[in-house]
């Protein structure tokens, strides 16, 4: 029995950016970047930081180490881990910050009718995706079986208490995993200090999760690259200007292991308890908030590639699927997604 397991490069960039003045650095520009959530965040300013880069450094290393507090399963003591760890009667008080998350969770959960569920942590836990310890051979079917029982959004209860907000569940067992919105929610509170602070022109980008306002140091808009899931490192699939909305992209290709030749990634299909098997291997959204495209990210990825394209039309999202082919890989996206691409060079 052989366990390859892979190390998974958390760190690697979903989105690439390519800041194009990046390899000479105006100097009125601010970087600042870092790690956390088990993977790596930077922050690009092209407006003054009240304070400058230290205070800059100092308030969103607070900020991300407040949400890690709130959010993060692989810390025994937060208060995510001491929900799981308890029975969940009485429920338990949260801030309203850590709410946001869980509804957005709930919300998408029923938008896509179940393909994302932020209880499906038992099965994470499983598959070896989580804090746990990777499996040693394929979870059994009685295994997956008895996770899936300790599995639904239903279970889940929230209710706003005065200022902050009770969470409930409706078995002990309900394990609560908000690991694939921490990042988007992370840009997203980045975005909320910067404009506080009187900045609009930043790039905020926590892995895949990608905020951005305004222009950089030279004037110009801010581009991502969406990366072609592929082993060239650098290699992008297309660049975007999201023009100050939120972009995230998830996939397939990067946190996976290999056991007896089989490829098993991180995400989960709720239905099923097992890894996803499909070829679409990446799913870029644009919307508003990076908390809302990062949970409809993995919601299609959830899908395969033809389901979620026709869930991405039907709800008129601005959608990008990168999909593997006999030939490399084939990207299509939605009306939506059209104004935000730069054109290729000829
Ligand atoms: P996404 O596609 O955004 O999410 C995939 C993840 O969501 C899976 O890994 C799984 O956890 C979960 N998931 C799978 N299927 C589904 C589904 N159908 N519905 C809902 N959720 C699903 N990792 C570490 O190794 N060490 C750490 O210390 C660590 N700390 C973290 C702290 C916080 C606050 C958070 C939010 C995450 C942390 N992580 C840590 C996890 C890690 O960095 C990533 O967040 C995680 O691997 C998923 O992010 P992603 O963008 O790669 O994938």
């Amino acid at each position: 029995m052989s366990l390859l397991a892979r190390p998974a490069p958390r760190g690697l960039l979903l989105t690439l950016l390519l800041m194009l003045t990046a390899c000479q650095p105006a100097p009125t520009q601010t970087r600042i970047q870092g790690k956390t959530m088990g993977t790596y965040y930077a922050v690009t300013l092209s407006d003054p930081f009240p304070g400058g880069e230290p205070a800059l450094q100092q308030e969103v290393d607070a900020l991300l180490a407040r949400m890690n507090h709130e959010i993060s399963t692989y810390d025994p003591n937060s208060l995510i881990s001491r929900f799981n760890q308890g029975s969940g009667q009485p429920p338990m008080a949260i801030p309203a910050t850590m709410a946001k998350i869980v509804q957005q969770g709930i919300d998408a959960g029923h938008l896509t009718k179940g393909k994302l569920d932020v209880t499906v942590g038992p099965l994470v836990n499983l598959w070896g995706f989580g804090p746990d310890k990777r499996p040693v051979k394929r979870p059994s079917a009685e295994q997956i079986a008895s996770a899936r029982q300790k599995v639904g959004i239903d279970r889940l209860t929230l209710t706003p208490e005065g200022d902050h907000f009770l969470l409930g569940k409706g078995i002990p067992d309900l394990y609560l995993d908000l690991s694939t919105l921490g990042e988007g929610a992370a840009s997203d509170e980045i975005a909320g200090l910067l404009e506080q602070k009187g900045v609009h022109n930043y790039l905020i980008e926590v892995a895949g999760a990608v905020r951005s306002k305004g222009n950089n140091a030279k004037g110009k808009p801010w581009r991502v690259a969406i990366v072609e899931p592929s082993d060239q490192p650098g290699a992008f699939s297309d660049v975007v200007i999201p023009n100050g909305m939120a972009l995230s992209t998830a996939g397939s290709y990067r946190n996976y292991y290999e056991l007896d030749g089989q490829r098993y990634s991180h995400i989960i299909d709720p239905a099923s308890g097992q890894p996803i098997t499909h070829k679409l291997v990446s799913a870029s959204v644009i919307t508003p908030t990076a908390l809302e495209a990062d949970a409809l990210d993995t919601a299609l990825m959830v899908m395969g590639p033809e389901q979620a394209m026709a869930f991405a039309k039907a709800h008129g999202l601005a959608v990008y699927l990168i999909v593997k082919t006999e030939q490399g890989f084939a990207a299509s996206h939605t009306p939506q997604f059209a104004p935000y691409l730069v054109a290729k060079q000829p």
